[in-house]
C-alpha cells in the first residue's frame, strides 16, 4: 500500500530574496524527502507558499513606496524562479492572498470560536493620531527601558536581547511617518493555549521517539516550564485576512499572520486538489487534499528553521486539536478531524564564511545569484552535506570548491563517467552481454552491498537524517571505486575481454543503483545518468508554472507534473536494485559535473559584503 506522505515547507516572508541558508535550511531537506518517497511509489503532497501578509512585507513596502501586492508579487517570483533552479519539486508553491487561504483560515478562526477556545480582551496599543490607526509592534520604536538602547522595537531590544512590553517604550516613535504616539485601548481575539496545554503535551510526548531532540527541547520542555498562554490572533492592520466576525473587519482589523500562515498548510493541500479536480471536473479529485488531512495513516513531515519551531511543535497542532471536527463541518458539511503533524525536522542555520547570513549587509549567497556559477546539483551536494541538521553549519567558499572536486567529481562523478565511457567504447555502445549466472562471488558480493544501501540509506531517508544518507551513498561509491581498482577493467581487456565484461557489467549494474540512491540528492545529473543508459522514462516529473484566477485576482502556482502525468504523485516502484539487462543499448556519455577552480574561492569572498 503505498504511504500518504505531506511535504510541508516553511512559508517565506516577502520582503527577502532567498538566500543558501533558506535553502538549506527547509526547501532542499523537504525536496529530498519528497523526491525518496516518490521513487518508493508513496503518495507525496509538496506545498508552500508565499507569506504575503506579515508586517516584514507590509514594511518593506512602505520603504519602498509601493503597493503590498506589488512587493509581495515580486519576491513570490524571485523564489518560483530558485525553486524551479534547484529543483525543488513542490506540487503546489502558492501564496497566503488567495481566497482558497482566506476561506480555510476564516474556517479555522470559526472553528476555533465556536469550539470555545477563543476570548477577547482589551489591551493598550500605540496608536497615530495623524496617521489615524493603531501601529503594529514593529512599526514603533523608541528607547529600550531596560538598557536605555535608543533604537529599540517596541516588541523587542535588539541591544540587550530582551523581549519589551510595548506599552513601556520610552519615546515611543513611527518607524514610517511621523506625529507624537500615544496609547490607546483595543480589542482583541486571543486563542485561549492554556485550556489546549494537555493535548499539546500528550501530542508531543507520543511523537518523543522519532522528533529531533533539538525540536523537542524547544517545544515539549519550554511548555513545561512556561505553560502555554493565551495570544492574541487579531491585529490592527488593514492589510491581511478579514476577521469573520461582524463589525471586526470595519474597525481595521485583520487575522493576525502568526495564526494564518501556518494554515497554509492545509489551504494549499485544498488549493492544489482543487486544482486538480478542475482540470478533468471529477469530484473526487477535489477532494483528494483529505488524504492527506483527514487520514490517521498519513505522515506530515514538516521543515522549517529553527526560529519556527514552537509555531508548529505546539501552536499549529493546538489550532488542529481546538478546531477539531467542526473546521470539516464548517468548509465540507461533514464531520472529520484533521490530521497532525508527524515529525518536524527543524534545522538550525547555516553561516557564511563564519558570520551571520545577512541580507542588509548582503553577507550572503544568494539563490538565484549562485545558479548562475554553479550547477545546481554542485549546489545541492555542498548544502546537503552541510546541512545544519543538529547545529549551526558554515557555508565556506574553500570547503565548497575542496568537496566538489574531490567528492562529487574525483569520487561519483568520475566513477560513472569512466566506466560508462570505457562500456560504450569497447562494447559498442551496448552493456556487455554477460550471463548474470557467470559473474564471480567478487560481483556477487559487490552488488550485495550496493543492493543493502536501499534498506540503509531508505532508511536514514525516512528518519530525515539526510546528511547521514548523502555519506552512507557515497561510501557505496567508494566500494565500487575499490572494486574497479582490484579488478582493473582497463588492463583485463587485453587480455580477457570476458573476464572484463563481467567487470564492466558489475560495476555499470552498481553504478545504476547508486543513480537511484543519489536521485533524490542530486535529480538534474541523476537524470542525465539514467538518460546515458538508455532508459526512456525519466525518473522524475517536471517543475512548471500555472497562473490561477480567483475573486482577489491572480497568483502564480509552481506545480509538478509526475512522469505519468498522474497526480499527487505515484511514480513508480524505482528504489530498489538495478534491473539492468545485459546487452542494453546505452546513449552517448559525457561527465556529470564540472572540477572547479581554486580561483573562485577569492572570486567569491570578494563579493561577500559590498
Ligand atoms: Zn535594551
Amino acid at each position: 500500500m503505498p504511504e500518504n506522505i505531506l511535504i510541508a515547507i516553511a512559508w517565506p516572508y516577502a520582503n527577502a530574496e532567498i538566500h543558501v541558508g533558506n535553502i538549506t535550511g527547509s526547501h532542499l531537506p523537504g525536496d529530498i524527502v519528497a523526491r525518496y518517497h516518490r521513487l518508493k511509489g508513496n503518495k507525496v503532497l509538496m506545498v508552500s507558499g508565499t507569506d504575503s501578509h506579515g508586517t516584514p512585507v507590509t514594511i518593506a513596502a512602505d520603504k519602498e513606496g509601493k503597493p503590498v501586492e506589488d512587493v509581495y508579487k515580486r519576491y513570490h517570483d524571485t523564489f518560483l524562479e530558485v525553486f524551479q533552479g534547484y529543483g525543488i519539486t513542490y506540487d503546489l508553491f502558492t501564496s497566503t492572498h488567495t481566497e482558497n487561504h482566506f476561506k480555510v483560515s476564516q474556517a479555522i478562526f470559526l472553528a476555533l470560536k465556536e469550539n470555545g477556545f477563543m476570548f477577547t480582551e482589551t489591551s493598550k496599543q500605540w496608536y497615530s493620531p495623524s496617521a489615524q490607526k493603531f501601529l503594529p509592534d514593529r512599526y514603533v520604536e523608541g528607547t529600550c527601558y531596560i538598557c536605555g538602547f535608543e533604537g529599540a522595537r517596541s516588541d523587542q531590544c535588539d541591544n540587550c536581547g530582551n523581549v519589551l512590553e510595548p506599552e513601556k517604550l520610552i519615546n515611543p516613535k513611527a518607524k514610517t511617518g511621523d506625529g507624537a504616539l500615544e496609547l490607546r485601548e483595543t480589542e482583541h481575539f486571543y486563542l485561549d493555549l492554556s485550556k489546549l496545554e494537555p493535548e499539546v503535551k500528550q501530542f508531543l510526548r507520543e511523537r518523543a521517539d522519532h522528533m529531533r531532540d533539538t525540536v523537542l527541547g524547544e517545544s515539549l520542555r519550554k511548555i513545561e516550564v512556561e505553560g502555554l498562554k493565551p495570544r492574541p490572533i487579531t491585529r490592527d492592520l488593514d492589510w491581511g485576512i478579514p476577521v469573520p466576525v461582524e463589525g471586526w473587519t470595519e474597525a481595521g482589523k485583520r487575522i493576525y499572520v502568526w495564526f494564518e500562515a501556518v494554515i497554509g498548510y492545509l489551504s494549499a493541500a485544498i488549493e492544489w486538489s482543487q486544482l486538480q479536480g478542475s482540470s478533468n471536473n471529477s469530484a473526487l479529485k477535489k477532494e483528494a487534499w483529505r488524504e492527506w488531512w483527514a487520514n490517521p495513516a498519513a505522515r506530515q513531515f514538516y521543515f522549517i528553521g529553527k526560529d519556527n519551531i514552537f509555531f508548529h511543535t505546539s501552536l499549529w497542532p493546538a489550532q488542529l486539536m481546538g478546531a477539531g471536527e467542526k473546521f470539516a463541518e464548517i468548509f465540507t458539511e461533514e464531520k472529520f478531524p484533521l490530521s497532525l503533524p508527524y515529525d518536524v525536522p527543524a534545522n538550525q542555520f547555516m553561516n557564511l564564511e563564519n558570520n551571520k547570513i545577512s541580507g542588509s549587509r548582503n553577507w550572503a549567497v544568494w539563490g538565484r545569484d549562485a545558479l548562475t556559477r554553479y550547477d545546481p546539483d554542485a549546489l545541492r551536494y555542498y548544502l546537503t552535506v552541510n546541512m545544519p541538521e543538529m547545529k549551526d553549519s558554515d557555508w565556506d567558499w574553500a570547503e565548497f570548491v575542496a568537496r566538489n572536486n574531490n567528492e562529487l567529481v574525483a569520487n561519483w562523478g568520475n566513477l560513472a563517467n569512466r566506466v560508462l565511457s570505457f562500456c560504450y567504447k569497447h562494447w559498442d555502445g551496448h552493456v556487455p552481454d554477460v550471463d548474470p549466472a557467470t559473474l564471480r562471488p567478487a560481483d556477487l558480493d559487490l552488488l550485495a552491498v550496493i543492493e543493502g544501501g536501499f534498506e540503509s540509506v531508505g532508511a536514514l531517508l525516512d528518519g530525515v537524517k539526510l546528511r547521514a544518507a548523502l555519506g552512507e551513498t557515497l561510501k557505496l561509491a567508494t566500494a565500487v571505486n575499490q572494486y574497479l581498482d582490484t579488478h582493473a577493467p582497463w588492463k583485463q581487456v587485453k587480455e580477457d575481454k570476458a573476464e572484463a565484461a563481467k567487470t564492466v557489467y558489475t560495476a555499470l549494474k552498481a553504478i545504476d543503483s547508486l543513480k537511484v540512491l543519489f536521485a533524490p540528492f542530486l535529480p538534474f545529473t541523476s537524470e542525465k545518468l539514467h538518460g546515458f543508459f538508455g532508459y526512456e522514462t525519466p525518473l522524475f516529473g517536471e517543475g512548471y508554472i500555472e497562473e490561477i484566477s480567483d475573486s482577489l485576482g491572480t497568483h502564480k502556482g509552481l506545480r509538478y507534473r509526475s512522469p505519468s502525468g498522474a497526480a499527487g504523485a505515484v511514480e513508480g516502484q524505482l528504489w530498489k536494485p538495478s534491473e539492468l539487462k545485459a546487452g542494453q543499448k546505452l546513449n552517448q556519455p559525457g561527465p556529470l559535473f564540472k572540477k572547479l577552480e581554486e580561483s573562485v574561492i577569492e572570486e567569491e569572498r570578494a563579493r561577500l559584503g559590498k
